[in-house]
């Protein structure tokens, strides 16, 4: 189904529960109102490519995959520009460079590709522009100097730090407050800094590391900062909505935020948080078997991993499993039933493979789960429902019911984005192809011994498949099988 050719729906209208999202910053679920219908903009915080992701890395964009699905069909294919960065200047990469002895940029490419190759696998589409830090040094540069103007960042030795006490809305997004913050102190004092909490927006490099000249000496920028220039150079500022885990609440996205309004001077204006990101939402965690994940535990798992070790679909499935803000906990059992719903599904699919699928929207129930801030699991049971309608379709033989539950299941699954394999594929997926030659020929005996009405051989071949462990389901379009499980 193209979803390009899908006209866009005008949302306050006819939509039966216009999209909310839970806003960070408000702390509460709002209407999504776009600034302008026409160009609606999300910006993701994107992977630091110095390894491969953890599984834990991978909930972002795919949280935030389904929710540009769902923004493109409501406002249409290309009225959402969804830019998700690259993070290739840093000192974990710098690091692993200088022991692998190899050009940063060889390092920062092998794990960008492999990155893109995962999300690919999880059916995560690629965001419409995904700027690397590395290409955007002069605009970086440029909203320093921005800052440092508006009287809101000072220099010293070397490097340029963003004084806290100049933005007195600083700690909004994140609830704290800098008196507290002080009090708790916990962060690096350096004797350039004026207050604990100053941030850094550039820095000198060490030998061997990359370098870009600047106003304030060669170095690079610190972290905060390249999110802020790129998204005001990427996609213009305020944008609609900034998304990323909850650990990127404080200090990353509270210090984007101070950057960004200050950059335009509007440091001691009231309520200027909107000149920034109008629509603020962070994931929970992900643990596993209940921990948190960590080298010392030994528990990291990695994407690049698990989808060589079952489909993508499962993975993604898995994700979005439980409500995005909720944490999530990552385990065998969370895995195999995502494994036997997507079956389940499919099973209902592939049994109705002849029916055809008409272009139609999703169901009423689904949608209001999906614009209720991304209620996934709401939306799943809604998947199940449809699989059901199918199933009772084509035993009762109302062809008609099966094509719009058909239509149906195919619409919500174009906005989860599972479902995007062949169910017969997906359903034979782990059968050698021994198993599956021997299937088919014994297919084909028994069709033709139905046809000869040699009701006893039919039984003879039945019960030898049954013995192979496989479930043979009769269609109108022929036979179908998959191997029980
Ligand atoms: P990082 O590469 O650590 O900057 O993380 C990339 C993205 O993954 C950020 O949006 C993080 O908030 C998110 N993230 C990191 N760890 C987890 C986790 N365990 N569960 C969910 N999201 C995570
Ligand atoms: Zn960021």
């Amino acid at each position: 189904m193209g979803r390009g050719a899908r006209l866009a729906r005008k949302p306050a209208e006819d939509s039966p529960m216009p999209l909310h999202l839970h806003d960070t910053l408000r702390r509460e679920k709002r209407l999504f109102e776009p600034r302008d219908p026409s160009r609606v903009t999300l910006y993701v915080c994107g992977p630091t490519v110095y390894d491969y992701a953890h599984i834990g890395n991978a909930r972002p964009p795919v949280v935030f995959d389904v929710l540009v699905r769902l923004l493109r069909r409501t406002y249409g294919a290309d009225k959402v520009i969804y830019a998700r960065n690259v993070t290739d200047v840093d000192d974990k990469i710098n690091a692993k460079a200088a022991k692998e002895g190899v050009p940063i940029g060889e390092v920062t490419a092998r794990y960008e590709a492999a990155y893109l190759a995962d999300m690919g696998l999880l059916n995560v589409s690629p965001p419409d522009l995904a700027p690397h830090v590395t290409d955007y040094i002069p605009a970086i540069v440029d909203q320093i100097q921005a800052i440092v103007d508006a009287g809101c960042a000072y220099a010293a030795e070397g490097h340029v730090l963003f004084d806290v006490s100049s933005y007195p809305a600083y700690g909004a997004l994140s609830g704290r407050n800098l008196d507290d913050m002080i009090a708790g102190a916990r962060v690096e004092v350096a004797p350039y800094k004026k207050n604990p909490h100053d941030f850094v927006l550039w820095k000198p490099s060490k030998d061997g590391e990359p370098s870009w000249p600047s106003p304030w000496g060669d170095g690079r920028p610190g972290w905060h900062i390249e999110c802020s220039a790129m998204i005001e150079r990427t996609l213009g500022l305020p944008i609609d909505i900034h998304g990323g885990g909850i650990d990127l609440v404080f200090p990353h996205h509270e210090n984007e935020i101070a950057q960004g309004v200050c950059a335009h001077g509007h440091a001691h204006g009231e309520a200027t948080h909107d000149e920034y990101a109008r629509y603020w939402m962070h994931n929970g965690f992900l643990t596993v078997d209940a921990e948190k994940m960590s080298k010392s535990i030994g528990n990291v798992l990695l994407l690049h991993d698990l989808v060589q070790a079952m489909p993508g679909e499962v993975v993604r499935w898995a994700l979005l499993s439980a409500h995005y803000r909720q944490p999530l906990d990552w385990n065998q059992g969370l895995l195999d039933q995502s494994k036997k719903s997507l079956d389940r599904l499919y099973g209902a699919l592939h049994r109705s493979a002849g029916v055809e699928t008409p272009d139609i929207d999703p169901p009423a129930d689904f949608l209001k789960s999906i614009e209720d801030d991304l209620n996934t699991p709401g939306a799943m049971a809604a998947l199940f429902a449809l699989s059901s309608e199918i199933e009772r379709g084509m035993t009762a033989g109302d062809l008609d019911a099966v094509a719009q539950a058909r239509g149906r299941l195919v619409a919500c699954a174009s906005i989860l984005g599972v479902l995007q394999a062949d169910p017969a594929a997906w359903l034979e997926g782990e059968v050698s192809d021994v198993l599956r030659a021997e299937v088919e020929t014994l297919l084909e005996q028994r069709a033709a011994a139905r046809a000869a009405k040699d009701w006893s051989e039919a039984d003879r071949i039945r019960d030898r498949l049954n013995a192979l462990d496989v479930i043979v389901m009769d269609g109108p379009t022929g036979a179908t099988w998959r191997v029980k499980g």
